[in-house]
């Protein structure tokens, strides 16, 4: 089926739910077992089925089914942000002693997550150009247990060499994790390109109007194997302690086992779950994803156009104007509604900023109103100058968010605003 289906009814038989055609929200913490032997076979995993929303959540299965559909993946875990997406799929495959491989062009929130909080776990971060993934191969050791990148970079828009990155980790059996918030499902599938999990902040394009925080971490069909005698993981093969002795890649016949230990241990211990309140908001999201991306995509381009030609603009970054991997993976060459752009320093940024009228000043992308960031003030005002520069983020860069607002009026705005 193609994705506008997939996004409108994946996951969801309303004969499940009193013929209801909106997906219920089951506000529900606990689920009736109705005997002591069917409690004992869901906990055994003898039988499937509700145990407590932490674990599972009808509503929240509608949506993770959907996501899953959407990525052509195996199975979804739904959580509660983006940043809880990129904690449990690291941490399911790492722990102390361990290191894993992240790339410089990432959101600010993951590269703090991933360099200095994970740090006090024991997990220790190394650095790649995920551009220009040559060195990667010379920072793989026996301690590696996941590649991270963001096939679109938030806030550089930089496009990852996806495959290049595959093919190296491939090589050594290590995961790659990528995140794929800013393309979504929509545009493009990493899973296709042999990417082993994808995460996403549902909170950006997936919620749609700003309205909910949510993640979601999506496995590969062919992780199963790829875990399986696998010495990197040993916890997937050796008993879990934890869980009375299972051995994940015992019930690879039946189940995906990556996002069954993510359930089992994860979401059960630390609980990042979401609610199905939100869960619920995102599903109406997604209903209308595929149109939304392609007006965001739309209205991006005429404005990163309208952007390069000015003499204010020293630099454009937008994917959608020329990019080889795009034009040749991305569904028709769109690229998102997200760009940044260069004017000549911080103080003129912030003029810029400051000027726009219908661009709102907020940290967040993905909005159907429009948005515009100075990223050196703010997201990334936590890093010093050398992580700046290292990520490429520059006194003078602007991001924006480019909303489902008429473009000419968009443009206007901008126009004004570089007076
Ligand atoms: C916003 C964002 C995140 C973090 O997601 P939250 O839902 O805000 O926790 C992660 N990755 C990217 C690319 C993002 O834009």
């Amino acid at each position: 089926m193609q994705k506008e289906t997939l996004a409108t009814h994946a996951g969801y038989d309303s004969k499940f739910g009193h013929g209801s055609m909106a997906v219920p929200i089951y506000f529900s913490t606990a689920y009736d077992f109705g005997s002591a032997e069917v409690a004992a076979d869901r906990f055994a995993l003898r039988s499937l089925g509700q145990i407590y929303s932490r674990l599972t959540n009808p509503t929240v299965d509608v949506f993770e089914a959907r996501m899953a559909a959407l990525e052509d993946g195996a199975a979804g875990i739904a959580t509660s942000s983006g940043q809880a997406a990129i904690f449990s799929a690291v941490v399911n495959l790492a722990g102390v002693g361990d290191n894993i491989i992240v790339a410089e062009q990432i959101y600010g929130g993951a590269t703090t997550l991933l360099t200095h909080t994970i740090k006090r776990f024991g997990i220790k971060a190394k650095i790649f150009d995920s551009q220009n993934p040559s060195n990667l191969d010379g920072l793989i050791d026996e301690n590696t247990k996941a590649i991270f990148f963001e096939t679109l970079s938030n806030p550089q828009i930089s496009v990852a060499n996806v495959d290049e990155i595959v093919k190296i980790a491939q090589k050594y059996n290590v995961i790659t994790i990528a995140d794929n918030t800013v393309a979504t499902p929509i545009l493009y599938n990493p899973l296709k390109d042999g990417v082993d999990v994808v995460i996403h902040s549902a909170s950006k394009y997936i919620s749609g109007q700003g309205l909910s925080l949510g993640g979601v971490i999506i496995s590969n069909k062919n992780l199963n194997s790829k875990l399986k005698s696998n010495p990197r993981y040993p916890h997937f093969n050796e008993p879990d302690e934890s869980y009375h002795g299972l051995v994940y890649t015992d019930l690879i016949d039946n189940f995906d086992i990556y996002t069954l230990r993510l359930r089992l241990t994860v979401l059960r211990d630390i609980g990042v779950s979401i609610s199905p309140f939100n869960a619920f908001q995102l599903i109406q999201g997604l209903e209308t994803l595929s149109i939304r991306v392609e007006k965001h995509s739309q209205n991006a381009l005429k404005v990163a156009n309208f952007l390069k030609n000015h003499p204010k603009v020293k630099k454009v970054n937008y994917p959608g104007f020329d990019n080889r991997f795009v034009k040749d993976k991305f569904k028709d060459g769109l690229a998102s509604g997200l760009l940044s752009f260069e004017v000549s320093d911080f103080e003129s940024a912030k003029k810029i900023v400051n000027s726009t009228k219908i661009f709102s000043v907020v940290v967040n992308i993905g909005d159907s109103k429009s948005i515009i960031t100075h990223p050196a003030s703010t997201t990334h005002s936590q890093l010093n100058q050398d992580e700046l520069d290292r990520v490429g983020i520059n006194q003078g860069l602007i991001r924006l968010s480019v909303g489902l607002e008429s473009a000419d009026d968009l443009i206007a705005d901008l126009e004004a605003a570089l007076k």
